[in-house]
């Protein structure tokens, strides 16, 4: 049954948790099995509201505000167990260091709860440097995002373009190129009997 208060109904991707009082990232607020790539775009240092009263912290905010994984990203407080991740990924824990630099978030769901010593959930850095893709670039004839293709990856289609047509385009762009070449190819030897592929271009076949 509904009760009378006036509520919200979540969908989607909204989660539970999404709309605590806590201005901070916790481990809620990240899907589990994901290991979200995040931008350290400030360090801060000061009192921090908690459930058990203020306390002095260290907190990372970060240059994105969605991200896989994450729906809504806040400010990370960083705990001892991450900092020194963070030390032995770049070095040292100066703003001069870690503004810019990317880390990238787990669940660790072995952490021991400070309040009652048992087990909960917490957000741990990755010891070591996220593999960052280079970002796959856009299509060369319409300017568009070159995108997955009847299972074939961005980055795939991206290689095969380049190999096969000297620049990277997206899957519609490939194909008028292909149409174009087998159209000027036709002209060439007009009168010869030209055999058209009955399957169009639907058949999944590479363009
Ligand atoms: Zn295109």
């Amino acid at each position: 049954m509904m009760p009378k208060d006036k509520l919200r109904q979540l969908t989607g991707d909204e989660r539970l948790g999404q709309e605590r009082e806590s201005e901070y990232l916790g481990a809620e607020d990240i899907d589990d099995g994901t290991e979200p790539i995040l931008t350290i775009s400030g360090l801060w240092n000061g009192m921090v509201t908690l459930q058990r009263g203020k306390e002095n912290k260290d907190v990372l905010t970060f240059a994105e505000e969605r991200v896989p994984g994450i729906r809504q990203v806040r400010p990370l407080i960083v705990n001892s167990t991450n900092r020194k991740t963070l030390r032995k990924l770049y070095g040292d824990a100066k703003a001069s260091t870690l503004v810019g630099k990317q880390i990238q978030l787990y669940i660790d769901h072995n952490v021991r709860d400070p309040q009652d010593g048992g087990k909960t959930d917490g957000i741990r850095i990755k010891p070591y440097k996220p593999r960052v893709r280079p970002p796959v670039p856009l299509c060369t004839d319409c300017g568009g995002p070159i995108q997955a293709w009847k299972g074939r990856t961005p980055e795939y289609m991206r290689d095969y373009t380049t190999k096969n047509y000297g620049v990277p385009l997206c899957a519609a762009c490939a194909q008028r190129r292909a149409e174009a070449a087998k159209q000027s190819e036709a002209a060439k030897t007009e009168g010869e009997e030209v055999t058209e592929d009955a399957s169009g271009g639907d058949s999944g076949e590479l363009l």
